[in-house]
């Protein structure tokens, strides 16, 4: 399949007529032709108007039809073969195997929201039949159902331009839902969306679903995004990316005439707590595994470890010595675009200029473009619930070290912190009275909580919850990975007394 630099308006490709903007190869920072011409006003405003009258009669599709056309979906991004691979390369400097595993995650998310379809689990039925004799006062028969709640917008993740991206989880969860999707490509991977979209455009001519079931839509800058926010046509937003990103769409979806849900992941330093006996006996272990979790990807998930916490002590110096050796002979990894390795030097800069941080180790940096090499810096645990900044995300490979001078003080700065992604307790049997201490705080703080691990891999399945309070989302409720997931894109619907000739199937 060959790109064309064309936006996917339903069933048609149109070339747009804004200004154009090419993609970079974060390796060389050249520009990766095609250029893609923006959209601009008049192709949201089609793109939404085929999304209002798709939806009409999408969600209305039979489950047989809909999971088909979402597994065609997996089917045809599984035949663009290398094509793909190749191209995702190119746009994000990401590794071969990592892209293929990622598009493997992106098949298995489809398929599975395709079975949550057949099954009409997402549905939720529930019957409370009436009650003509009941006294003082009859009840009525009252049945629940949950159904789409219109076009979805989403915007793709710069750091999963598959899994996150055109077909990602987002747009599997509206699609699984019933909803029409309008996705506002990420600029830093242009002709991997193409061709994604491409696929999806492919399996809804075969599946025959409505023209304006899914388009993707160019635009650098703000305005596209924004135009397809604040179109009223469109119900809920799906967003990965920064938290000034997330809050402008929430802000823009609230003002509107009738305001919106927007579900954003944003910002998480996703806390890491060594408690005492575990770094008596594992700090070695600990540091070589937090070593790996903190370079993965060069620290670009959003579930990265951006912060340690434990109580001041031999076995934290142990551990810090040991992370020490190990990230000194580590080496740098090519970040995804040149904006997000400006974000992570000045996201750097900002801890150091804060005048109350210390560094204990740093990587070798390779000299090559827009290289993030591993760093670990150390604060006390007062300088830090003084010093808002020190709070910040810092996406790559940067964690903040906290000496805490007792459990008491480890508490204190967990009610500090805002909310997050994850959070994990390295424990091991004598730690087990501070875990449930420290687990009743933390249960308010995050999403995920997990025990002698790192948050780095989200299984995606029916337990998962990738989710928590803000900024890590803009909604707690909710999770974005995971077969939960479509709840975003559904609300619930009464009937009270509907005649059985008419019920819906
Ligand atoms: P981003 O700048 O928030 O962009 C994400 C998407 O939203 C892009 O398509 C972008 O358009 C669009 N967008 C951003 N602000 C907008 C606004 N005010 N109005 C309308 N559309 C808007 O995120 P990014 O480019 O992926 O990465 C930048 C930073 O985000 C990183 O340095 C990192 O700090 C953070 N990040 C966090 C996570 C996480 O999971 N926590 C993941 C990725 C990134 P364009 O295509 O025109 O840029």
């Amino acid at each position: 399949m060959k790109i064309s630099g064309e936006m996917i308006i339903g069933l048609d490709c149109i070339k747009g007529e804004g200004k154009e903007i090419k993609s970079i190869n974060p390796l060389t920072n050249l520009d990766v032709e095609p250029g893609y011409a923006s959209a601009k006003k008049n192709d949201v405003n089609l793109a939404c108007s085929l999304a209002w009258s798709a939806f009409k009669e999408y969600r209305k599709t039979k489950p047989e039809e809909r999971a088909k056309f979402i597994n065609t979906i997996a089917e045809n991004i599984e035949r663009l073969g290398d094509v793909l691979i190749d191209r995702a390369i190119l746009e994000t400097g990401l590794p071969k195997a990592r892209l293929e595993g990622e598009r493997a995650r992106t098949c298995n998310q489809l398929r599975l929201f395709a079975s949550i379809v057949l099954e009409g689990r997402h549905l939720d039925l529930r019957h409370d039949e009436a009650l003509p004799d009941r006294a003082p006062l009859p009840r009525s028969d009252l049945r629940y159902q949950k159904i789409a709640l219109g076009p979805v917008a989403v915007f793709g993740a710069s750091n999963f331009p598959l899994a996150f991206s055109v077909a990602g989880g987002d747009t599997a969860s509206a699609l699984a839902a019933g909803a029409s999707v309008v996705v506002k490509a990420h600029s830093a991977h242009l002709g991997t969306s193409e061709l994604v979209a491409l696929a999806i455009q492919n399996a809804a001519k075969t599946c025959r679903m409505p023209s304006g079931v899914f388009s993707l839509l160019y635009g650098s800058g703000n305005d596209i995004g924004a135009a397809l926010v604040n179109d009223s046509r469109i119900k809920a937003v799906g967003f990965t990316g920064s938290r000034a990103g997330g809050t402008a769409l929430m802000s823009i979806a609230q003002k509107r005439k009738e305001p919106i849900p927007v579900y954003a992941e944003m910002s998480s330093i996703n806390p890491v707590y060594l408690l005492p006996k575990a770094l008596e006996y594992k700090a070695i272990d600990i540091a070589k595994q937090f070593v790996i979790a903190q370079s993965m990807g060069a620290g670009q998930f959003c579930t990265s470890p951006g912060l340690i916490i434990a109580i001041n002590g031999d076995g934290l110096d142990a551990f810090i010595s040991e992370c020490k050796t190990l990230i000194e002979s580590s080496g740098s990894q090519t970040m995804l675009t040149k904006g997000i390795y400006n974000a992570f030097k000045s996201g750097v800069s900002t801890l150091k200029e804060s005048g109350a941080i210390s560094t204990i180790a740093q990587g070798q940096n390779s000299g090559g473009e827009n290289q993030c090499a591993p760093i670990l810096f150390e604060a006390s645990a007062a300088d830090f619930i003084r010093l808002p900044e020190l709070s910040n995300e810092v996406f790559g490979a940067a964690t903040l070290v906290l000496r805490c001078k007792d459990f008491d003080e480890l508490l204190q700065v967990t009610e500090y912190l805002e909310g997050q992604l994850t959070g994990a307790i390295h424990m091991i049997d004598g730690d087990e009275d501070h875990a449930r201490q420290l687990i009743d705080e933390l249960e308010l703080k995050v999403g995920r909580l997990l025990f002698n691990g790192f948050g780095t891999g989200v299984e995606v399945c029916d337990s998962m919850v990738h989710g928590g309070p803000y900024p890590a989302t803009s909604d707690s409720r909710t999770t974005s990975v995971g077969s939960t997931a479509i709840d975003r894109f559904l609300r619930p619907l009464c009937y009270q007394d509907i005649p059985k000739q008419i019920l819906p199937e």
